[in-house]
């Protein structure tokens, strides 16, 4: 789960980071008021949306006077704001933050997460904030600084202040440099997240360091012990069918291809998307029902599926181990009755009951195309879809 950079902020200010003076607006008059309330200017607009790149889209923007907030809130309010994060659909802003601006004299860059590499949480940090750090990485990678954290000690200030003096940090700052990582660390694992990233950290002309932009990722698995994180989640940030998806515990994420994937078991959800691929086709989702599904989130699996319009074709692909084939077979059948099936539709079916599953889909009258074996099955509906 995401969360956006207002809310990022306030959980920092919690962990004693320091972050700029602001709060969020939700129409230009409070965002006027907002900006006198934060004392002189100048003050800063952004757009709150759940993806980075703002500033060069436009949803970044510096004002003078307090009826320049309120303009510039009135503008970025409604719009589409599209960034190279967002796709070019865009997401449309429905809240802003205003917060003082500042005089920055260097822009630096910090994150936490987790490195599968080294099993640990990690601390990255560059000299070059502001940017996108993938390109950082890919490019000069010999500016990107590791400090991967045991995790029994925690991120020690001998590691907070190497890091310090990497980036360049000396003396009054190297010390709030070492103040404001352990509080980074403390935020990452207390939240249980999965990325923090701070983009830029900047030091400013008077000399200070202030997290200047945030993002929290976090474990979707640890966010039952968090139920006042969970209570930020925004769903208009969310993709509506991963919403439908996770209220019947359905692992669905969404692609953009235009074959619909209902599989049992995440490796072989994974196995059948390569699969598509691999025979010139392109997945729209990816969805695993689980091993232990019903009738009746089969059926609702089926319904999240066709309920994208992008959608050409959908191959079901199951290996009833614990998951019964009759069970799918089923559902397939109850959510066309429902929703009505108007593409083609592969199935391929192994495994417990599949005689029975076989059975009533040939029973069910429903236009479908069986298949041997997952090559056989990838090829049919690849052809279908392209057909
Ligand atoms: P992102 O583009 O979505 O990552 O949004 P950021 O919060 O990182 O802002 C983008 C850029 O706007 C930053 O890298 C800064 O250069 C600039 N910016 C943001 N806040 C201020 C501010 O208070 N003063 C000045 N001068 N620039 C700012
Ligand atoms: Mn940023």
């Amino acid at each position: 789960m995401n969360i956006h950079e207002y809310q990022a902020k306030e959980i920092l200010r919690e962990y004693g980071v320091a972050v700029p003076d602001g709060g969020v607006c939700y129409n230009s008059a409070s965002a006027r008021d907002m900006a006198k309330r934060l004392g002189d200017g100048p003050w800063v607009v952004k757009a709150q949306i759940h993806a980075g790149g703002r500033g060069k889209g436009g949803g970044v923007k510096l004002a003078k006077t307090p009826n320049e907030v309120r303009d510039i809130t009135r503008e970025i309010l409604g719009m589409t704001l599209v960034t190279h994060q967002t796709g070019p659909e865009g997401k449309l802003v429905r809240r802003v933050l205003v917060e003082k601006g500042c005089n920055i004299a260097n822009e630096l860059y910090v994150s936490l997460l987790v490195d599968r590499a080294t099993a640990r949480v990690t601390f990255m940090a560059s000299t070059e904030g502001g940017m996108d750090i993938e390109e950082v990485a890919a490019k000069t990678p010999e500016k990107i600084i590791l400090e991967p954290i045991d995790s029994l000690i925690g991120l020690a200030p001998f590691q907070a202040r190497n890091i310090a003096f990497k980036l360049g940090l000396n003396g009054k700052l190297a010390n709030q440099a070492v103040a404001m990582f352990i509080g980074l660390y403390k935020a990452f694992v207390g939240c249980d997240c999965s990325l923090l990233e701070i983009n830029p950290l900047v030091v400013t002309a008077e000399g200070n360091l202030l997290a200047l932009d945030a993002k929290f990722g976090f474990d979707d698995n640890a966010l039952f012990r968090h139920p006042k994180i969970s209570d930020l989640r925004d769903y208009d940030e969310e993709d509506h069918n991963e919403i439908e998806a996770s209220q019947y515990d359905l692992s669905y994420i969404s692609l953009s291809g235009n074959i619909g994937c209902l599989v049992n078991g995440a490796g072989l959800a994974m196995a059948t998307m390569d699969i598509i691929k691999h025979f010139g086709g392109d997945p729209a989702n990816f969805l695993d029902v689980g091993g232990g599904a019903t009738i009746e989130r089969v059926t609702e699996a089926f319904k999240i599926i066709l309920s994208d319009s992008r959608v050409r074709g959908i191959l079901v692909n199951i290996f009833g181990g614990i998951m019964k084939c009759d069970v799918i077979a089923t559902g397939v059948i109850e959510a066309a009755k429902q929703v009505g099936i108007k593409v083609p539709l592969v199935v391929r079916l192994e495994g417990t009951n599949v005689e029975r599953g076989k059975q009533l889909l040939s029973e069910s009258g429903l236009n479908i195309v069986s298949a041997d074996g997952m090559a056989d099955a990838a090829q049919k509906i690849v052809k279908a879809v392209a057909g």
